[in-house]
């Protein structure tokens, strides 16, 4: 029974997929309910049209008049007040939902009783259901919250019904109105499990889609971005530099002595240790939010904005000193006990160039000066700006 119970309740998906897919579904019920609530006004307008033009009886006219003013009020206050309590606090997609199907319903429930009880049209009983039941296909709800609303809208309809008419003529409309109940539940329930499906599986394939992307652009061995993400992601900011002021850093950073590091310590170490330095780099991408990837086999690229050229030296030293407290013995470096690296900066500013080859052969340029210059440090350069070193400290 719990179990069955469940299944109607999340529709075999399970709570937390339910959840998530109903969020969307949710962004969705706001767009149609606002149509709807559109649509129920201007309904109501037009059918002071009727008595108008059939009977000409103009207070039966007025009244419908009234109805669509009444229903157009409670519309906008319910517009204006979702819009003040998001504006004091976001206000969840859900509960939006809830106050444009309740102001629905009370639009749908104050017109049925209108036409189907006070007006005594009998036919008007059989609209109003099937109103009720077409309106459910404007959103889609849990089916828990849809038996709440039919039932409460059946209850309201069949009070006014069993007071304001004579007995026999009511008993049909409660038929009626409990026959249109049951098979809405039926259809709502339907139509949101179908819907759910098809968010879900929506879902699963963006998820797919995302994996997918994620492996074609991450190097495997360091977890960084590869080199096919860096020629994307330099191109993209190249195009789409912030504004003229701004500066575009481009560093490539180079293990020094790496191959003797290999033929010393063997291939596997030094996986380890690009490893480590792959690492290291993901930490300054957090913490600084310079973009690192790795191009090629122990060279890293860095690609970062900056406001103030001079501002360039703080993420260097910050990459030289992550270096060096790794510790990384290399005993067959001819510079340093530890695992070093050179680096070549190049710095342009923003919407000067856009051909990012011609900047990565720059800051290449540069690190082939830093490893001249005894390795171990960097070598910024750019545009009417004389050249400078940067050593660790
Ligand atoms: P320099 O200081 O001038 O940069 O000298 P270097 O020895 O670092 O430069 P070189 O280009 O001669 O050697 C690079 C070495 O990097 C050669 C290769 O064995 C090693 N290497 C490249 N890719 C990988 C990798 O994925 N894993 C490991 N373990 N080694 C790699
Ligand atoms: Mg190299
Ligand atoms: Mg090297």
């Amino acid at each position: 029974m719990k179990k069955l119970f469940t299944i109607w309740r999340y529709y075999s998906l399970g709570y937390e997929q339910y959840h998530e897919c109903m969020e969307r579904i949710h962004k969705n019920n706001l767009y149609n309910l606002r149509v709807g609530n559109v649509l129920a006004i201007v309904l109501a307008a037009l059918f002071s049209g009727f008595p108008l033009l059939v009977n000409h009886n103009i207070q039966e006219a007025a009244a419908y008049l009234v109805i669509s003013l009444f229903s157009l009020l409670l519309f906008i206050i319910a517009n204006r007040n979702i819009k003040l309590i998001n504006q004091q606090k976001r206000l969840e997609n859900k509960r939006k939902v809830c106050i444009l199907i309740i102001l629905f319903f009370i639009n749908v429930v104050f017109f049925g009783i209108f036409t189907g009880v006070l007006m005594n049209r009998d036919n008007y009983t059989v609209t109003f259901m099937t109103l009720l039941v077409c309106s459910l296909f404007l959103f889609y709800s849990s089916p828990v919250f849809n038996l709440c609303l039919i039932a409460s809208a059946t209850a309201v309809f069949i009070t006014f019904t069993v007071l304001l008419k004579e007995p026999g003529i009511y008993i049909v409309d409660i038929y009626n109105v409990i026959f249109s109940a049951l098979i809405s539940l039926f259809i709502c329930w339907r139509i949101t499990m179908l819907r759910l499906v098809s968010e879900l599986n929506a879902w699963k394939m963006e998820e797919e889609r995302n994996k997918y992307l994620d492996q074609s652009t991450i190097d495997e061995l360091t977890k960084l971005r590869n080199r096919r993400d860096f020629e994307q992601t330099f191109q993209r900011y190249l195009t789409n530099y912030r504004t003229s002021d701004d500066y575009l850093c481009v560093a490539i950073a180079d293990i020094d002595f790496f191959k003797h590091y290999n033929d010393f310590y063997g291939h596997p170490k030094g996986d380890d240790c690009l490893r480590a330095i792959g690492g290291a780099l993901i930490r300054l991408n957090k913490t600084m939010g310079v973009y690192c990837a790795r191009v090629g086999g122990e060279e890293f690229a860095l690609l970062w904005f900056e406001k103030d050229a001079s501002h360039v030296d703080a993420v260097i030293s910050r990459v030289t000193k992550l270096i060096k407290t790794l510790k990384i013995p290399h005993e067959k470096s001819n510079i340093n006990e530890f695992v070093t690296m050179s680096i070549g900066v190049y710095i342009e500013r923003c919407g000067v160039s856009n051909n990012y080859e011609e900047l990565y052969d720059l800051a290449d340029k540069a690190l082939y000066s830093a490893k001249g210059n005894g390795r171990n440090c960097a070598i910024v350069r750019g545009r009417n700006m004389s050249q400078y070193q940067i050593k660790p400290e």
